[in-house]
């Protein structure tokens, strides 16, 4: 059994990379790759831990990056692509251009909590910090105005708040696809496609497009089996992935108590069960393209 979608508390995670590790040999998992929004720190600080308890532990990210802007004008919303550094460490300029991205979310807190002000909502970043530690995220803001009252669900803190069109709304400048995609690799990774479920390309024919376009900028994996798709919807995607000759991932996305339905290795209600001959797989293939 294997999980390849996993967060710690390094991004927005509830579980600290030492008890990841502890509950993965737990649940009986062989490999787990941690994959942190935009940050190594947890897989960095499970790296020794793992090694001690012979778990093997891939190196992994997942990107927020934006599309063009569209034609309507509006800004579409964030796209994840996951990164696999199936050959150890990331380069080291990887490394230090992911800072650079700590940086700008850190910029977009401040300007968030600012905007939250004048909308008449008191937050401090040390409130937001308490969840987030060392990278906090909008999920982190709508826990701190659940716990002070503003709203009555984390739902309603996006509707009202945190969402892309919602009132306090902040633009981050996150990478372009094209260059997320290019940042992993040419930092010695696999790009993959995250939940592409969650796409507003919903129907085969554009996500061909899309896919074709990501290919041209360097994608060459799509997260086939992931704990919100449907059967129908990894049907689709597996179909996606064999016509664009894509490397088939998975994982259950874990998150720990902020998304208690998804379990570590089995996903929700055991939909995502992958075997280690999957990871096998996927590290054939990409040898053998690289
Ligand atoms: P951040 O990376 O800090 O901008 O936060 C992005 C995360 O916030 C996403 O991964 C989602 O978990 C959550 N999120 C963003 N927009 C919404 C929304 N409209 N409703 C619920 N959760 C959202
Ligand atoms: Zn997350
Ligand atoms: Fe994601
Ligand atoms: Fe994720």
């Amino acid at each position: 059994m294997i999980d390849l979608h996993t967060h710690t508390d390094r991004s927005d995670g509830t579980v600290s990379p030492a008890d990841l590790v502890l509950q993965a040999k737990t649940a009986g998992i062989q490999a787990l790759a941690i994959a942190d929004h935009d940050t190594l720190a947890g897989y960095d600080l499970a790296v020794s831990l793992a090694a001690k308890e012979s778990l093997e532990l891939i190196c992994a990210v997942e990107l927020s990056t934006r599309p063009d802007f569209t034609a309507n004008g509006k800004r579409p919303r964030s796209v994840h692509i996951l990164g696999y550094f199936l050959n150890g460490e990331p380069a080291p300029a990887f490394r230090e251009w992911l800072q650079s991205q700590q940086a700008s979310r850190r910029r977009r807190n401040l300007d968030l909590i600012a905007k939250l002000e004048q909308l008449g909502v008191n937050l401090q970043l040390e409130d937001m910090q308490v969840y987030g530690r060392n990278q906090v995220g909008r999920p982190h803001f709508a826990r701190v105005l659940l716990d002070k009252g503003y709203v009555s669900t984390l739902q309603e803190a996006f509707d009202r708040y945190l969402a892309d069109d919602a009132e306090a709304a902040v633009e981050r400048d996150e990478p372009s696809l094209e260059e997320g995609i290019g940042r992993i690799c040419d930092g010695g990774g696999l790009a993959s496609l995250a939940h592409p479920v969650r796409l507003p390309q919903r129907d085969e024919q554009s996500l061909s497009g899309l896919l074709e376009r990501l290919q041209g900028y360097g994608l060459e994996g799509i997260e086939v089996y992931h704990s919100e798709h449907k059967p129908e919807d990894s049907a689709l995607f597996h179909t996606l992935a064999q016509r664009f000759h894509l490397i088939e991932t998975g994982g259950s996305d874990f998150h720990g108590a902020a998304k208690p339905e998804v379990r570590l290795g089995s996903g929700i209600n055991g939909n995502v069960c992958l075997s280690y001959s999957f990871l096998e797989q996927i590290r054939e293939t990409y040898f053998a393209l690289n």
